[in-house]
């Protein structure tokens, strides 16, 4: 075989080429969701734009629509809370009607409401645990029988936080220590279905995530360390990821990525 021609392997791969294959995204609304879904957008799929904020989903909708050649749509709004299991099946039944069986989950809907645990913010807990756990949780549960039924891709957004914990995020970071965890579990159940479970773990990215956070010395903490100690992350360095894992050869499954700031030490 000479140096340039395709090993028996390289033929064999088969590409999960992104082009029609249908992405759900929770969390499209802004910041890393928003990103992901231009990425995935721009490679051919089409994209289901999951999120509370229905203004926001609508124009990055028809923003994406307006950008295919032939005018067919490839992006629609499904305006949801991933706390609402009815509101997920909704969205779920509107997607399978207007775009067809779903290929690809991005699991990425999420909320930091960092403080002291002492502050005692309890209803803060319960939305990071709802949102960021159960919410991904119940949201995978809604589309698993398509995903099972053809080889799909569950993208799920944890965080540093998942690997690493800090005073005054941990709730937050206990929610993300379970997204990786139960990452691991799913990725060897679904094994035989043929779904690739992908667990990504950013540090920080300059998003309107910290702008939710209440408590406020840990809210000009936080500004702080995302905007004078570090060069954060852009989104699109995690949308493009993203789009790089889910396009992989079925073979190759990211299992878990750690990607920081060059400058972060945490
Ligand atoms: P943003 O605040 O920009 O995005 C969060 C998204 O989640 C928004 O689109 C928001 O939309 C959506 N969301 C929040 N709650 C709900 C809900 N109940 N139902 C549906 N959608 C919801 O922040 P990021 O882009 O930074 O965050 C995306 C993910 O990345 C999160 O899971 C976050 O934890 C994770 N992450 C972020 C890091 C960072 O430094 N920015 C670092 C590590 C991980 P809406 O309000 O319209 O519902």
């Amino acid at each position: 075989m000479g140096a340039s021609e395709p090993s028996q392997q390289q033929e064999e791969a088969v590409d999960r080429n992104l082009e029609g294959r249908v992405c759900v995204i929770t969390g499209a609304s802004s910041g890393i969701g928003e990103a992901t879904a231009r990425a995935l957008g721009a490679a051919g799929a089409r994209v289901a734009l999951l999120a509370r904020r229905e203004e926001r989903i609508r124009a990055l909708a028809a923003e994406l629509n307006a950008a295919t050649p032939d005018g067919q749509a490839l992006a629609i709004a499904c305006p949801a809370d991933v706390t609402d299991m009815g509101a997920l099946r909704r969205a779920a039944d509107e997607i399978r009607d207007r775009l067809g069986r779903v290929d690809c989950l991005i699991n990425n809907a999420g909320v930091m409401l960092n403080s002291p645990f002492q502050a005692g913010l309890v209803d803060e807990w319960r939305r990071m645990v709802d949102t960021n756990l159960f919410g991904v949780l119940q949201t995978t549960h809604v589309f698993l029988a398509d995903l099972r039924n053809g080889g799909g891709d569950i993208v799920n957004t944890s965080s540093v936080a998942g690997r690493k914990t800090r005073a005054v995020s941990s709730v937050y970071s206990a929610t993300k220590h379970a997204v990786t965890a139960w990452s691991e579990g799913l990725r060897q159940e679904l094994i035989p279905d043929d779904v690739r479970v992908i667990c990504v773990e950013p540090g920080v990215v300059d998003t309107e995530l910290p702008e939710h956070i209440t408590h406020p010395a840990t809210r000009q903490a936080t500004d702080d360390m995302y905007h004078r100690s570090m060069e954060p992350l852009a989104s699109e360095d995690i949308a493009s990821l993203i789009a790089y894992a889910v396009s992989r050869p079925e073979r190759v499954s990211i299992n878990e990525v750690l990607i920081r700031p060059s400058d972060q030490e945490f």
